[in-house]
This record gives structure tokens, sequence and C-alpha cells, in this order.
């Protein structure tokens, strides 16, 4: 059976585009298991993961890649990352007033930031682009457009218990003999790639799906690589964003017995300390307390 956590990347030699193709199926699931969102910005937070993970696998590159959304509107704040081992996670906070309704959150206003966190050269690159009324992956597909003069067209989706996208970008003609020497190519892409339903992303098999819309392009697809929901999150973390906040705050947070309970938002895993943890934080001594929820 044809795995549902995936990402493939694909040419089109007629045409001189390359892609990429990303479902996710158990690693969403995950993703919201913890969580209790409403239609929309689950949706939203379905559609970011497949973009993080299309990027991700688009760009060569050791460390993670993150797209984060912060709008003034209903939906808060939407961040997915994925790294460059095909490990996924995200969130999504809308305002209260949003969340119990349905609606679809336009945008107010906002921003999204692309950041890249290159661990092998330690560096940090981080692109920004306005949100557009199109949402995502139009936003995306004008960030390319600009920043990296790459033409690319996005299609993202969610829809039950799957999330996917496909990513088409025009890359320079090679000079080899057919290779990418086809004028109308990307536009034909696009056109082609405009008749695919989210119903094709999301249930077709991927080999199937390519042969539908771009049987004609000379499709070379490369074996898939697996994608998996990953929190990163650790009790040396939890005590070192304490740390941050201070020993006035962290005491603070001590409830009626005498315990401070951190959450992690991603995975919802939960980390406790009790006021003797809490003077091992604020004094500096490494060893570290199980989590109250071992996985
Ligand atoms: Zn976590």
């Amino acid at each position: 059976m044809e795995p549902n956590d995936v990402m493939h990347r694909f040419k089109l030699e007629r045409s001189g585009v390359r892609g990429g193709f990303v479902r996710l199926e158990s690693s969403w699931a995950e993703a919201i298991r913890h969580a209790h969102y409403p239609p929309d910005p689950s949706r939203q937070l379905g559609e970011a993961l497949a973009a993080s993970a299309l990027l991700a696998g688009a760009i060569k590159f050791e460390g993670r890649l993150s797209i984060h959304l912060r709008d003034a509107g209903p939906l808060k704040l939407l961040f997915a990352e994925c790294t460059s081992a095909g490990a996924l996670r995200g969130i999504v906070r809308t305002q209260e007033a949003a969340a119990a309704s349905g609606p679809g959150p336009g945008f107010a206003d906002a921003q999204l930031a692309i950041t890249i966190e290159n661990d092998r050269t330690q560096t940090r690159y981080q692109g920004l682009v306005a949100v557009d009324a199109g949402g995502l992956a139009t936003s995306l597909e004008a960030y390319f457009g600009q920043s990296e003069q790459l033409p690319t067209r996005i299609v993202l989706g969610q829809h039950g218990t799957r999330c996917g996208g496909l990513i088409v970008q025009k890359v320079a003609a090679t000079g080899g003999v057919g290779a990418g020497d086809d004028e109308d190519g990307w536009d034909r892409v696009g056109h082609l790639l405009a008749t695919m339903s989210t119903a094709d992303l999301l249930d077709l098999p991927v080999e199937t799906l390519l042969y539908r819309l771009f049987h004609d392009e000379r499709v070379r697809l490369e074996p898939g690589r697996p994608l998996a929901f990953a929190c990163s999150c650790s009790s040396e973390r939890v005590e070192a964003m304490l740390r941050l906040l201070g020993r006035e705050e962290g005491e603070a947070a001590l409830d009626a017995n005498g315990l401070v309970e951190v959450t992690c938002e991603f995975c919802g895993r939960s980390y406790r300390l009790d006021r003797v943890d809490l003077e091992r934080v604020f004094a500096g001594a490494a060893v570290a307390p199980a989590p109250s929820t071992p996985q």
C-alpha cells in the first residue's frame, strides 16, 4: 500500500519544470490529536503543514523550515515547520470570538515569514511576504516570484483525514535537447494544474495524479521520502523557558498543589515541576525531571 505521509519530487522534462508533491495522513492526525481546532483554522493548519513540507522538500538544506503567519484578523497565528528529515509539527491560534463560529478567516494585514534554520552552516534566513486575499498558497507563490525570481504555482488542500500540496517551479533551461526548451511549457503546466481538484490531490495515487495532469510533459518522479509528526519539546527546553521568565514568574505559576504545569502546544505533552524542581532550575542544576505523560 502506498504510504500517505510522503514527499515526492518530480520533473516535467518537456516543459522545464520541477515540482513536489506532499500528502499527510497519520502525521496530520497526530498534529491535531491533542487540539480541538474549529474546521476552518484546522484546514488552514493542514495546508500550512503541507506547504512547509513542500518548501522543505524543494530546497537543499539540513535543519528546519517554518512558515509563520501572524494576523490581526480571526486567525491570530498559524505556524508550521518541517525539518530536512521530514519531521512536521504546527499550531494555529484563533481569536476567541472566531473560534466558536465557522466562517473562513479573511486576512487582515497579515504577514507571512518563511524561516530556514540551517544546522550545517549555523545560519538563519528569513523572508517576509504580505498575505494576499488568496491566502497561503498564492502568498507563497508571490514570495517565490518576488524574492527568488522563481515562477511558482502552489496548490494546497485539506479534507477529512488528509492534507496535501503540489508545487511546480519553472527552472532555467539547461540547453539540452528537448529539456526546458519549450516556450509555452510554463503556461501549459499552469493550465493543467488548474484542472486538478482537491479530491484528486488528496486521494489519487501520486503516479496516477501526475500522469493524469502531465502525461504529455514527460514526468520523471523521484522516490518518495517519508514524513512524520515529531515534536522537539523536552524538559530541558521547558526549563530554559522558565529560566527566561525568571524566578518570580516561575514561582507565581505554582498552583495550589505546589506544581507548575507546562503543556506543549504542538504535541500536548505535559511537563510538571514542583518547588524542588524550580529551585534546581533557577540554581542552574542539570538534572531533568521526567515528563508527567511519557510517550
Ligand atoms: Zn511538544
